[in-house]
């Protein structure tokens, strides 16, 4: 209903990328290591994977955000971590050069971020100012020449694995949200030095640490987009990042009822197999039944954007309720397995800890029930 052939040949290139690529072997040494492989990472770019909905002209794929949702939700079937490989180039990191990047900024930072040679962060949270972004204290003053950034931004993904980021600052202190702009800034200059790497409860393999910029000096052509108009880039980048959210909700939450369907029936008690009891029936059934209305909340807002339309409130009940779901699915699918599912070597318990922080991030879903409500009450 909501794809086409196109669409599907991405779905199954990506379904087979993820079932030759990310193997167990590899799957498990990642979380040991907590380092994601770069030549996999290589064979990504090189499936266009960095660049699915960039058009074709700028470097990328020029695919829709229908075959982004595809090759996310495939990918993250098999792995979460993978994901947000697949997920920064083609949302919070490319996201705000493509909506506001001159000609030179797309050349010199989103073309190497589809090939993958470079990567990008995505700055907007700070210690103080999570859910309440706007009310941020990094600031950015006009010097002339230059822009001088002070600040502290928190749990950016990628941080540490990254050449430069997008942060957002206040240039002006008395307008709120609309005093607040959008910089590259290359995490080399002097004065930006990184937190430690946090230790994460999930999606091991993808560092996240603070950015500390102390009088750094960011040259006057690194100002992404007009003055005073961040936030709106800001906002229109997490549109398209709860999408990405959202995806990998139902694909981790598939991976989960694919592990659980596939050991309740190998699984017996009491003679019989475990799927034979009505309780571990039913339990498949709600999980199945509110998979699938995930998954059309997913693609209505994909396919809503593909047509242009505003899917704020889409992208955010997607968000929403598919992160939501995913974390129950993925209880649901460790509850089936029993202690086994309380076990390292069974995947579901890897996939319980990954998707916990999906109903947190890119807007808790609390923020996301602000954002829907905000919509359908306007005065
Ligand atoms: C692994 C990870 C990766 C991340 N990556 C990035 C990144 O790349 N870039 C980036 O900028 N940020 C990133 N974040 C930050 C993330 O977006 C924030 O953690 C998130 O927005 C919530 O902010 P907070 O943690 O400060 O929680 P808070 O805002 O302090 O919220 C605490 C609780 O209060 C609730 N709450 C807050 N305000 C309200 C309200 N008005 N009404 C009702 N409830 C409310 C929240 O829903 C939550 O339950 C990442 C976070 C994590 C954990």
């Amino acid at each position: 209903m909501f794809f086409n052939e196109t669409h599907e040949m991405i779905r199954k290139l990506a379904r087979d990328f993820a079932q030759k690529e990310l193997t167990n072997e590899i799957l498990d040494t990642v979380e040991e290591t907590g380092i994601f492989p770069n030549e996999i990472q290589e064979k990504m770019a090189k499936a266009g994977f960095f660049g699915i909905k960039i058009p074709k002209a700028l470097g990328g794929a020029g695919g829709d955000h229908r075959a982004y949702v595809a090759v996310m939700e495939e990918v993250a079937r098999v792995s979460g971590v993978a994901s947000l490989y697949v997920s920064s180039p083609n949302s919070l990191c490319g996201g705000p050069i493509l909506l506001s990047g001159n000609d030179q900024q797309i050349e010199k930072y989103l073309k190497p971020i589809v090939t993958g040679t470079k990567k990008l962060a995505f700055a907007l949270t700070e210690p103080g100012a999570g859910s309440d972004a706007g009310g941020m204290t990094t600031t950015a003053v006009d010097m002339g020449d230059y822009y001088c950034l002070n600040g502290r931004k928190t749990f950016i993904t990628m941080a540490p694995l990254c050449d430069y980021a997008v942060v957002y600052a206040k240039t002006d202190m008395n307008r709120g949200t609309k005093g607040i702009s959008a910089f590259i800034v290359d995490l080399k200059a002097a004065g930006v030095s990184l937190g430690k790497a946090e230790h994460k409860m999930g999606l091991i393999g993808c560092a996240t640490s603070d950015i500390i910029l102390e009088d750094v000096k960011v040259p006057k052509e690194d100002l992404l987009g007009e003055l005073n108009r961040g936030f709106i880039n800001a906002m229109k980048t997490l549109d398209v990042g709860r999408l990405g959210v959202a995806a990998q909700s139902i694909g981790v939450a598939q991976g989960a009822l694919d592990e659980a369907i596939k050991y309740a029936k190998e699984r017996k008690q009491f003679g019989r197999r475990i799927a034979d009891f009505q309780a571990i029936g039913f339990m498949i059934a709600d999980m199945a039944t509110k998979l699938e209305a995930a998954k059309l909340l997913v693609y209505q807002a994909a396919e809503k954007m593909d047509n242009k339309q505003n899917a704020t409130k889409e992208a955010s009940m997607a968000k929403f309720f598919a992160s939501e779901i995913c974390n129950e699915i993925c209880g649901k699918a460790v509850q089936i397995h029993g202690g086994y599912g309380f076990i390292k070597e069974y995947k579901v318990e890897r996939m319980y800890r990954d998707c916990r922080v999906f109903t947190i991030y890119e807007g808790t879903s609390q923020v996301q029930q602000m954002v829907i409500s905000g919509l359908l009450l306007k005065k």
